[in-house]
């Protein structure tokens, strides 16, 4: 058994992106749910900009039922996907071949924010339709509405690619109308924006991508453009988990593009590289198995959890 091989036992990895791609993928979602399952873990999250994944979870749910994965999807509001659309979100909720099907995360736009594509150089034209969070007054429509039923159906608020400080300003806002569940990608937030969101009960994601060979690359990501993510040092994303605590933080691969490893093995070495960083089994358990099994109500084998988010002790 390779090194490492033991941190995966009862993991989720809620960020896997096996669904079919414009570029293609290095495995497909069947097969994404098959290693998870040889590797012992219990959930895998499937992330998809083109569409709401919810239905191939479902699909893949049925299938390999007896493999005892939970396998969830949810909606990342880019264009392709329906935009940032309180119908487009309705619909996702409900997706699914019987009730509980539907998505477990509502996603703000990666590519299509403002903080992204003003990195990635995008026209002016192309930058004003995209999303931006202001840091004070009202956010923009439809997205109340989305933040209302993001609160009444109990799932995962993900912030996308938005900036640090219109995270912050997002979790405030969206706290305050009652949602519950929220996940941050923190790699390029400042420590003190780490230390706001997760004081408000938000979890910090930390994600091995950004610390991967994949950040040295121009990539495609949602059109024929390939651009480089900017990316983090081990050594940065030690502090900022050390700001957020092992409570608050969820770990994850992001991986599923050819340039990585597939995901359970992209997993096996961030956890690796994590661990190296000083923490024992027991935290990255709680970083990468108890807080994203809270968070997104992972199935437990038979037994479902009980939906509690209060974060685990570190
Ligand atoms: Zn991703």
């Amino acid at each position: 058994m390779a090194p490492g091989m033991e941190l995966l036992k009862g993991s989720v990895d809620c960020h896997v992106h096996a669904c079919p791609h414009i570029n293609g993928r290095s495995l497909d979602v069947l097969q994404a749910t098959r290693e998870a399952a040889a590797a012992g873990m219990r959930g895998i999250g499937l992330m998809d900009n083109f569409a709401n994944s919810s239905g191939l979870a479902a699909l893949a749910c049925r299938e390999l039922a007896d493999l005892q994965v939970d396998v969830f999807g949810g909606l990342i509001m880019e264009p392709p996907a329906g935009g940032v659309s309180a119908d487009a979100v309705r619909i996702a909720l409900g997706y699914g071949y019987r009730p509980g099907d539907g998505a477990r995360f509502i996603s703000l736009p990666t590519h299509h924010t403002r903080n992204i594509a003003r990195l990635e150089r995008r026209s002016p034209q192309y930058v004003e339709g995209c999303l931006e969070i202001p840091q004070r007054g009202d956010l923009p429509e439809p997205l109340p509405e989305i933040l209302d039923l993001v609160a009444a159906h109990d799932v995962v608020l993900n912030a996308g690619h938005i900036s640090g400080p219109e995270a912050v300003r997002l979790v405030e806002v969206a706290r305050d109308r009652g949602v519950q569940r929220i996940l941050v990608p923190a790699s390029h937030m400042s420590a003190d924006e780490v230390r706001e969101i997760t004081a408000a009960g938000a979890f910090a994601e930390f994600s091995f991508f950004a610390v991967s060979h994949a950040v040295q690359v121009g990539l495609t990501h949602v059109d024929a453009e390939k651009n480089v993510a900017p990316g983090v040092s081990l050594a940065r994303m030690h502090e900022l988990i050390q700001t957020a605590t092992p409570a608050h933080t969820v770990l994850s691969g992001d991986c599923g593009v050819y340039v990585l490893p597939p995901p359970v093995e992209g997993l096996r070495e961030f956890l690796l590289l994590i661990a190296s960083t000083g923490y024992d089994a027991d935290a990255i358990r709680v970083m990468v198995d108890e807080n994203p099994g809270r968070l997104f109500k992972v199935a437990d084998g038979a037994r479902s959890t009980d939906g509690q988010i209060q974060p685990a002790s570190p």
